[in-house]
């Protein structure tokens, strides 16, 4: 069976002839940069660089799939958020809200602006060059990117204070996802991929999700049926809702328990992707460390083998391929 047709046939819920191994999240190393030449900063801006640095996750790691791109700034950018360019070993980071410019947020010719041509041009060489494994398009979820409009401090806030004015926000977000992510379907992408740490329960409350966060996820879930979301931290309080949503995976974290994940799940069918430990053992574990790992995740029923979160830069290759190892034996 080829990677492309295994992790389709996954996300549709059904059967493969074993998991697939990729990441949903993001996939530059700084090994990766050195073997490629395709350094950050400039790889997070230049389509040439951004191709070079993510397509070595799949030639160089292993991994069956590409990912771009590398950070959850392009829509905040777009929309006119101060970015931080970061550095080497530092994804951007948003160093001014909307608010704190005094700002109001630009909908209006959202997809020629900032690094968003750039991601189109990404995508489309990437579709050019032929791989074998799906390309998935990573973007910040609504209620993320209406955190970073305003202040993810402001938001919650607000969310008390001023909820219509909360939705205003979150809605606006909406709307910004939604215009991307089909601009991104169009130009090739297989999956995207909403991550939306801000509407984890480490940051709200499952009940804020239900008013705030759920209904712009499933707009965006409508989109396209290969979607994955990922949300970090312990998202099992809101994983049976996450699994309403519609999307065709979710990515958890390694706090996530799997067997309590899917009893929450139930009937419905979502392919649940995770949950080896970026931050652990991916980063700072020993091979055979990592291979344990990811066969814990097998054999909890992991229906998709994968990083628990974003990658960190300074994770060594030999320990992406002992992930991708334990997949195929
Ligand atoms: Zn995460």
């Amino acid at each position: 069976m080829e990677a492309i047709e295994r992790t389709y046939r996954v996300l549709s819920g059904q059967k493969a002839d074993r998991v697939p191994v990729f990441s949903a999240t993001q996939t530059g190393t700084f090994e990766l940069m050195k073997e490629t030449g395709a350094y950050w900063p400039e790889a997070n801006y230049n389509p040439r660089l951004m191709v070079g640095l993510s397509t070595a996750a799949h030639t160089v790691a292993g991994l069956e799939a590409i990912r771009i791109p590398f950070c959850l700034t392009v829509l905040a950018e777009a929309l006119g958020c101060e970015i931080d360019r970061g550095r080497e070993d530092r994804q951007p980071a948003i160093s001014k809200t909307l608010i704190d410019q005094g700002k109001a947020p630009q909908l209006e010719g959202l997809l020629g602006r900032g690094r968003v041509p750039a991601i189109m041009e990404a995508i489309r060489t990437i579709k050019g060059l032929g791989y074998r494994v799906p390309l998935i398009v990573g973007f910040e979820g609504p209620t993320t990117l209406a955190g970073q409009l305003v202040g993810v401090e402001r938001l919650c806030l607000m969310m008390i204070k001023k909820p219509e004015e909360a939705f205003n926000y979150i809605k606006l977000a909406e709307e910004a996802c939604i215009e991307y992510a089909k601009a991104v379907v169009r130009e090739g992408a297989d999956i995207i991929a909403p991550a939306d740490p801000t509407a984890s329960p480490s940051v709200l409350s499952p009940r804020m999700f239900e008013k705030f966060s759920k209904s712009p996820l499933k707009a965006i879930a409508e989109i396209h049926p290969r979607s994955i979301l990922h949300i970090c931290g312990n998202a099992l309080p809101i994983i049976g809702q996450m699994a309403e949503c519609g999307f065709a995976g979710l990515s958890v974290e390694e706090k996530v328990d799997l067997g309590a994940a899917k009893k929450a799940i139930g009937e419905r069918k979502v392919a649940l992707i995770g949950n080896v430990p970026s931050a652990g053992v991916l980063l700072n574990g020993s091979e055979d460390e990592v291979y344990a790992e990811a066969k814990k995740a097998i054999n909890a029923g992991i229906d998709i083998l994968a990083p628990s979160c974003g990658i960190a830069p300074r994770t060594p290759t030999k320990n992406l391929r002992a992930m991708v190892r334990a997949a195929y034996s």
